[in-house]
């Protein structure tokens, strides 16, 4: 056995440790191992196995966990890639390719005690105590993790679901009872030493808990069950008991809260319910459970059409060539992209070889999983956000035994641990939910072109709008281009008219929401017994408070974002952070009453709706009414099965979705995202719109489109509304070639922050010289720059833009730069290296 073996430790550090292996211990390359770590115990990867003696002392590794590798060789290069490409910790990249936290990580979480509620009360009132030892940065330390323990339980009812954000990670997932927060999480949301918080538990402030068997029990979920349905009710009570009789006497709390007829009961109700002995909540495992869900034949049971059947022909001959090849299949929507998907992975599992298929964080509801099922049967294994670390883990380890040879699931699904590889499927290449907006900062579409060379595989990009990247690629020849040109059974596309809302203001001489003709033309279809989508992609009533004495609008405590009034929530809440605040009576500025709530989200969308048209039956569907897989599902069912007649929502409503009774769709503010300070926000228009557009007339009916907008001479408009993708690739590949930006571009944000301005800008000015006084070969340097939301999450934010044509340049140059932060002592935490962001703000 060699005598030492180097470990890639989960840290933020861009190197690996050296141990030494003493004689007991087997440990093997791609195994895990336990290390002793500073002060605590790690799990690492051993990278190799050698006899070169370090220069300095080693110590023992506890143990190897592993008798055979958990990667293999081919996964332990893709790590590596990830490292090298996207600048990422090494041994961070391996813990985000292996799920198997909940196997040997103790997990630690705090909770709130009665005194240190009290301590935050003192805290929040003048002065603190006189006494205290503490230094002001303690002090602020320490009301901080009171702050948000605090907040993380107000709660008493609601389950918290993770879900998935659009753009930024949220800021922490509230464990089992509220108020149980996880170490990590409280530490990353508020940026304090374990020293502060075991001073905190001694002042006994906070409790510490083992939660690694609470993390190892399957998830629970809480049930509503109905005991009495007698009693003196009034309105709200009485609905919340109807809909529980309903639903058979036993309802999850989360979804009952989100049933369009219950969305105006207040969360107390249910709360006050329970006290009075007639409903109980039980905590019950909440499996994905598929067997509510019709399969839906139809998805896959038509006969593929000539278009389809030579793209799989194409894809077919891929994989039996056993070679390298990409494809990029741009297919319109409802050409019927997941036919040809399905179809070869079957022609893969029949060879006896393994396939991936990969889709976006909101596409992969319990039906597609049930579709799946009757498809593949036992040989298919999920993978999806809302699975617990201890059902990710026996997933990975069906993959790893050869069990399941087709894996379904979202971004980290690309790193499934099957053999024999022979196609990875990214559908709809185009989302943004594929790329990880915390390190390692990898873009799982990119990854699995890695992949798919590294292991002699097929990849096929799928999409009604690919990314400018994939299309610029595939014109390049570096993949083929397979085009799905018409929907299938010679559907029409549907019509698309702009409406001009400048000119609908000059005619009726105030701001509309929605238009006469769309009011005109939702109100046809209504009498139609047609069903119609709107889409305003903003969520909450009001976007913005506005002072009219001092001008200011009320913004989050922690970011420099304005707050959203929730009006059924009656709370203004900010979308980056969570931060909530009561609704405003007077200025938080000035104190004057002149406040005034701007702007419509889609609950006010809703309700405008339902003022307009009392009649229709109407649902929305945005992140504040979708708290899981489940409700997602429902309100789409409830259209499908013609129980609703107008549904409003984000973006959420325009992605992958096959509805065939919808023959109407009205964009309110299509151009919510061209006023960004954003390279890519015409790509996001266009593809939104392409997107949402391509819902309507999916049945027998053909459908039309109606959008409102502002900048009607906008080309992501246009060219959205002429159906036109090649047209806006055209259009936005000039754009971006005068502008250095991707794809002639390798491009990388790099951004500083602190929760001190003094370091950020301390930071980012020592950042700034380096650029200035060192030579970059081919690399344009753009800052530094405060970012466009340049407080967030009580961080301060500085950021440079680095270009160049040469992607080698651009990595060396970042490398060097992390190198002089190290050296001038900047924590590596507080730079942040994002290669190919996708977000500049
Ligand atoms: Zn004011
Ligand atoms: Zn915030």
């Amino acid at each position: 056995m060699p005598e030492f073996c180097d470990v890639a430790v989960p840290v933020p550090l861009d190197m690996v440790f050296t141990y030494r292996v003493p004689a007991e211990a087997a440990p093997v390359v791609g195994g895990r191992v336990l290390v002793p770590f500073r002060q605590q115990r790690m799990t690492g990867i051993v990278v190799e196995l050698h006899d070169r003696k370090p220069s300095v002392a080693t110590k023992n590794i506890l143990a190897a966990l592993d008798t055979t590798p958990v990667l293999d060789a081919q996964l332990l290069q893709l790590g590596h890639w990830i490292a090298d490409y996207y600048l990422a910790p090494i041994g961070e990249v391996f813990r985000t390719m292996l799920p198997l936290n909940a196997e040997f990580k103790r997990s630690i979480g705090y909770r709130l005690t009665a005194e240190g509620q009290m301590a935050l009360h003192l805290a929040g009132m003048s002065g603190s105590s006189a006494r205290s030892k503490r230094t002001p940065e303690e002090q602020e330390a320490e009301f901080r993790v009171l702050d948000y323990l605090a907040a993380s339980g107000s709660d008493e009812i609601e389950s918290e679901v993770p879900h998935a954000s659009p753009s930024l990670p949220d800021v922490g997932t509230t464990v089992a009872s509220g108020a149980l927060v996880r170490e990590e999480t409280l530490r990353s949301a508020t940026r304090v030493s374990k020293s502060i918080l075991a001073g905190m538990v001694r002042k006994k402030w906070l409790v510490r808990e083992d939660i690694s068997a609470a993390q190892d029990a399957t998830r629970t979920m809480k049930i509503a069950i109905l005991k009495f349905a007698e009693g003196k009710l009034n309105e709200n009570q009485r609905k919340l008991v109807d809909a529980l009789t309903a639903s058979g006497g036993k309802v999850p709390v989360a979804s009952l809260q989100s049933q369009p007829g219950l969305r105006d009961v207040p969360r107390t109700t249910l709360a006050t319910l329970v006290r009075r002995g007639l409903v109980e909540i039980l905590e019950e495992p909440a499996g994905f459970t598929v067997s509510h869900s019709k399969p839906r034949p139809s998805l896959f049971d038509f006969d593929l059409n000539s278009a389809q059947q030579s793209a799989l022909a194409r894809l077919r001959e891929g994989v039996s060539a056993r070679k390298f090849s990409g494809m990029l299949l741009h297919g319109v929507t409802g050409s019927g992209k997941t036919a040809v998907y399905l179809a070869g992975m079957r022609a893969v599992l029949e060879a006896g070889r393994s396939a991936i298929l990969l889709v976006p964080e909101i596409g992969l509801t319990p039906a597609v999983a049930a579709d799946l099922h009757q498809i593949f049967g036992d040989e298919v294994a999920i993978l999806h956000s809302a699975l617990s670390d201890r059902e990710r883990a026996e997933q990975w380890h069906r993959i790893k035994r050869g069990e399941a040879r087709m894996v379904v699931g979202t971004r980290s699904a690309v790193f499934a641990p099957v053999a024999d590889l022979a196609l990875i499927i990214v559908d709809e290449e185009h989302d943004s939910s594929y790329k990880q907006e915390e390190t390692p900062r990898y873009h799982a579409r990119d990854v699995a072109v890695v992949r798919a060379k590294m292991a002699n595989a097929v990849v096929v990009l799928g999409s009604a709008t690919p990314s400018l990247e994939s299309y610029f690629n595939a014109k390049k020849n570096k993949y083929a281009l397979v085009e799905l040109p018409d929907r299938v059974e010679q559907r029409p596309l549907p019509e698309v008219e702009i409406i001009d809302m400048r000119q609908e203001f000059q005619e009726t001489g105030h701001e509309q929401v929605i238009s006469r003709k769309l009011a005109a033309e939702i109100k046809e279809r209504l009498e139609r017994k047609e069903q119609v989508m709107v889409l305003l992609n903003r969520r909450g009533y009001s976007p913005v408070v506005l002072c009219r004495t001092c001008g200011k609008k009320l913004e989050c405590q922690n970011c420099a974002i304005a707050l959203t009034h929730h009006k059924r929530e009656h709370k203004m809440v900010c979308h980056y952070c969570g931060f909530t605040a009561p609704v405003p009576k007077a200025c938080v500025h000035c104190g004057s009453e002149y406040v005034y709530f701007l702007g419509t989200g889609s609950e006010k969308l809703e309700e405008l709706l339902h003022g307009m048209f009392p009649q229709a039956r109407i649902a929305r569907l945005d992140r504040d009414t979708v708290r899981s897989h489940e409700d997602f599902e429902r309100a789409l069912n409830g259209l499908n099965e013609g129980e609703l007649d107008l549904l409003v929502g984000t973006q959420m409503i325009a992605k992958g979705h096959d509805i065939h009774g919808v023959t109407l769709v009205g964009v309110v503010g299509a151009d919510v995202a061209l006023g960004l300070p954003d390279f890519r926000a015409a790509e996001r228009t266009f593809q939104l719109l392409t997107q949402v557009a391509g819902r309507a007339g999916r049945g027998q009916t053909p459908g039309k489109v109606l959008l409102q907008t502002y900048f009607q001479d906008h080309y992501a408009v246009q060219y959205a509304a002429r159906h036109d993708f090649i047209g806006f690739y055209e259009k936005e590949l000039q754009f971006r070639s005068w502008m250095h930006y991707p794809p002639y571009s390798a491009l990388a944000n790099v951004l500083v922050r602190s929760d001190k301005l003094d370091d950020a800008l301390q930071w980012s000015g020592i950042l700034g010289k380096w650029f200035d006084s060192t030579r970059h070969e081919g690399v344009r340097v753009l800052g530094p720059a405060a970012a466009p939301i340049m407080r967030l999450k009580r961080d301060y934010r500085y950021h440079f833009v680095l270009k160049s044509p040469s992607r080698k340049n651009l990595n060396t140059t970042l490398r060097a730069m992390l190198a002089h932060a190290a050296q001038k002592k900047i924590p590596r935490t507080q730079v942040i290296v994002d290669v190919d962001a996708l977000w500049l703000m």
